[in-house]
Order: C-alpha cells, then structure tokens, then sequence
C-alpha cells in the first residue's frame, strides 16, 4: 500500500507515530477481526472461536478468523456485534466519566451504522435514554435495524441534522460526536480510501466537525460531557478540535487512565493541554482511532432550526389493551403511534420521547410493537428482537438450518406448530415472526432484511 508522502509528513511529530513500524502494519494486508458480545442476550455461544479478550472492553473478542457472520443465525439474532476493536475504548471514556450520572440522557449524534450507539446502551444498563442520530438519510436504515437487533426499549433513532438539536437546550448529560472524518485510521482496511486523502480533505473535515460541536453544543447541560472520537490520525481533526471546543465553545479536558501495557498514547493539544488518546496500529490490535473527554463550561452556541416533525400521538385505553398483553410488564409503559407502528415506551423516558419527537424527525422510540388491523396486532420485527416479549406468546425453536432458511425466506416445514403468530428463535433469542395457518406457514422476516448469500 502506497501511503501519501504528504499524509506520511504530517504525522512524523506526533506522540508515539513510528513510521518504519506504521508502514510495515499498512504492507502486512492483514487486521484483525473483533465483536463485542450483547448483555441483554448474553450466554450464548457464537458459534466460531473467539480467540482472547479486547483489553479495554469486558464484553469485546477478538476471533482467530473472520467467519461469514451474514450466515450466522446468533448474529441475526442480536448476540453480538461485529466491532473494530479500538472503537470499543469507548467504554473506558463512559465508565471512568459519565457512569456517576443517573438515567442519564444520551446522544450519539453521528451514530450510524451503530457500533458505538449499541455500546452505549449496554453500557447505560436498562437505565436512561439513549438518542441515536444520523443525518444522512441513506444510513438511517441501518442504524435503525441494528438497534432493533441489539433489543431493549430505552433508544429513540432520529435523523436530523445537528442543527437542529439547538431546540432541546441544556438537554443531554452526555454527548459522544464520533465525527465524519478524513479516515487514516482505516487506511488498513479499506484501502481506496487513500485516494481519497488530502491536506485540503483534512481541512474541510476538521471544519465541519468544528460546525457538527457547535451547532450541536447548545443541547448539552453545562457540566455535561462530550466524548470526541474520530477514526483520522490528524491533528487537525483531533488535538486541535479539543483545543476549539475549550477555548470557543467552553469546555475542561478530563484525562483516561488507560492500562500503560495496552499501547495507548496519551496526546495533549497544543493550546489548551487537554488530554486526548491515540491508537496506532503498529502499537496495540485495532485501528487508529483519537478519543477524548470534555466536561462544559460554557454556553456558547449556535442557534437552533426547527425540522418539520411527526410527533408521538399516545394510543387510546382500548388499543392500548389490544396489545400490552404482548410484552411483559405491560404496565411499565406508555403506549404510542408514531406514524401508523404502536410503540412501547418505558414510562421513565416516556416524557423524554415525546418532547424529542415534537422537536425532530423520528425513525423509531421505544420498541415497534407493530401495527393493529382490525383489532389484530400485526408485530414488528423489533418486538421480535427486543427481549421485552410475553411468555405468553408461543415460540418455536429453530435448529440452525432452519433459522437459516428463515433469514433467507425460505420455505419452512415446523410439524406440528400450532396455528397463529409465533415467535421463532434460535438458541433461545427472538428471530423473527410466523404465521402458522392451515398447510402452511407465512414468513414475516422482513423483505429488506432477508439474507441472500447462500
Ligand atoms: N458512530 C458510528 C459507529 O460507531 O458505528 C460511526 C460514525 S461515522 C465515523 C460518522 C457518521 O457521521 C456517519 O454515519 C456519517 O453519515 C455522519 N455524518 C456525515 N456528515 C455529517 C454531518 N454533517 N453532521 C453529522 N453527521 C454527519
């Protein structure tokens, strides 16, 4: 791999860059493959070997291989998530700062696909509120089917633009922009993104995260923190952004205390001194990544936009009962329409989302329950998989083959099943809905979801 002699040239000053070992990593062709298991699921196997742990996360693997995750059923299910394992330190930031905070209101601005959002919910526990946004309209989806897969209730995914985040002031207690980036950091793996890089790319990105800080800066609560990460090795992008959130927007640095034996380099910007961590790939098993911690201080910002807005219209006592016997606890939500899918919304954050779906567009808040016709509740894939279902609700265990047959929407043959809407799971995780009718069985698994690979 031919590196930019210009790229090469900017990172000769910087703490711990080492350039004969940095460009032997870039020509070896080979990185390793990580995933960081799901609490809420945990307890099952993946079925291929994870080989030793990710230093700095308790529930991140590294595998001795890279299996076909795309036909492993555990992973349809939402057992685990396919991570690059320097993203996962992540979890040294929350828990040294932000885990003092109670049911704490989180954003994760720049969110999609969901690494970093699905880490932050295991993280928060069943606790707090999690808003997980992504601007770009394309990359929505995604996110969207990755935080149904990985369950639970408490995340609302909106895709607006930073901006208009200025409506919701002092609102969130903490605040991760892992932003747009030049991405050196995964020269790695995804080499034609070489071509890509410039010093004027570089600059144009270390503006738009410097607009990204302030537009969204107004939605902190002063003594809120910001967690900054980017996947670029330069320091326009990193040490310098810390050195203009401090200085223009207000904000006090708080330093990790990584393990001195995992190769993390400690970096301080220019300006202000505040603390920011290095990942190189020639020094530890992962990507670059830069991440830092910022406590608010201060107020400015930028004024806010109004989006136009679809809002959560609560469900009638009558439809309401219609479908709270099919989750567990029923009584521990508030029961919503967005657009025309019902959702369950824990009452603790309840308030929370419908004041964050009166102020921005929303894709999903709370768990898709499905949608009522003629008072029948058709459900939604994300009850499916969000662990909240009533045992009630007959489920049909799947052997491996035929949880594959199922992604791929294959014909099934289950003997026996009673007829109605089960729940199909395999090694005891929700994967989806059936229809068992008189002959045959209708595969709900949703079109845009289905496995092709064979
Ligand atoms: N946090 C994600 C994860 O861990 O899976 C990766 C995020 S990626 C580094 C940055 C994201 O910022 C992309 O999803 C991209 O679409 C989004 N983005 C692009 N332009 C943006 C902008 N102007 N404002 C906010 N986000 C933007």
């Amino acid at each position: 791999m031919v590196l930019p002699s210009a790229f090469i040239a900017s990172l000769r000053e910087l703490p711990g860059f080492d350039e004969a070992a940095f460009l032997d990593v870039h020509n070896q062709g080979v990185f390793p493959t990580s995933i960081r298991h799901n609490p809420r699921k945990a307890g099952q196997s993946v079925g291929f070997g994870a080989s030793h742990p990710v230093p700095w996360c308790a529930s991140g693997r590294y595998l001795s291989s890279r299996p076909s995750f795309i036909t492993d059923p555990a992973w349809h299910t939402g057992q685990y998530y396919v991570q690059e394992a320097s993203s996962m330190f992540l979890e040294q930031a929350y828990l040294q700062h932000a885990a003092g905070f109670e049911a704490p209101r989180v954003l994760d601005a720049c969110a999609a696909p969901g690494g970093k959002s699905t880490h932050l919910r295991a993280l928060m526990g069943d606790s707090g509120l999690l808003v997980s946004n992504e601007v770009i309209r394309t990359r929505v989806g995604i996110l969207s089917e990755n935080m149904q897969r990985w369950g639970g209730a408490g995340v609302l995914v909106s895709s607006a633009d930073p901006r208009s985040f200025g409506t919701l002031s002092d609102f969130f207690d903490v605040m991760l922009v892992d932003a747009p980036c030049s991405g050196s950091g995964l020269f790695r793996r995804e080499p034609e993104a070489v071509k890509e890089w410039s010093p004027e790319q570089v600059e144009l990105c270390g503006a738009r995260q410097q607009r990204i800080l302030g537009e969204l800066w107004r939605s902190l609560k002063e003594g809120g923190l910001l967690l900054y990460s980017t996947c670029s090795y330069s320091p326009r992008e990193n040490e310098d952004i810390l050195d203009w959130v401090c200085g223009t927007l207000g904000a006090e640095s708080l330093a990790l205390s990584p393990d001195p034996g995992w190769g993390i380099v400690e970096t301080r910007a220019p300006l202000s001194g505040a603390f920011g961590y290095r990942f190189y790939p020639h020094r530890l098993e992962g990507e670059g990544l830069f991440m830092a911690v910022l406590r608010k201080t201060g107020g400015a910002a930028v004024p806010a936009k109004r989006t136009a807005v679809q809002g959560l219209v609560p469900l009638g006592h009558r439809e309401a009962d219609l479908v709270k016997p099919w989750i567990n606890e029923g009584d521990r939500y508030m029961y919503a329409r967005l657009g025309e899918s019902i959702r369950a919304i824990p009452e603790a954050v309840a308030e929370d989302m419908a004041l964050i779906a009166a102020a921005l567009p929303v894709r999903e808040a709370g768990v898709a329950l499905g949608q009522l016709m003629r008072r029948e509740l058709i459900p939604d894939q994300a009850l499916a998989l969000s662990g909240l279902l009533s045992s009630v609700v007959p489920t049909l265990a799947l052997s491996r083959q035929e949880a594959l047959d199922y992604v791929r929407k294959d014909e099934l043959r289950l003997e026996g099943a009673p007829k109605g809407w089960a729940l199909v799971t395999y090694e005891g995780q929700g994967l989806g809905w059936v229809k068992v009718l008189e002959g045959r069985i209708n595969n709900y698994y949703p079109k845009a979801w289905r496995v092709l690979k064979r």
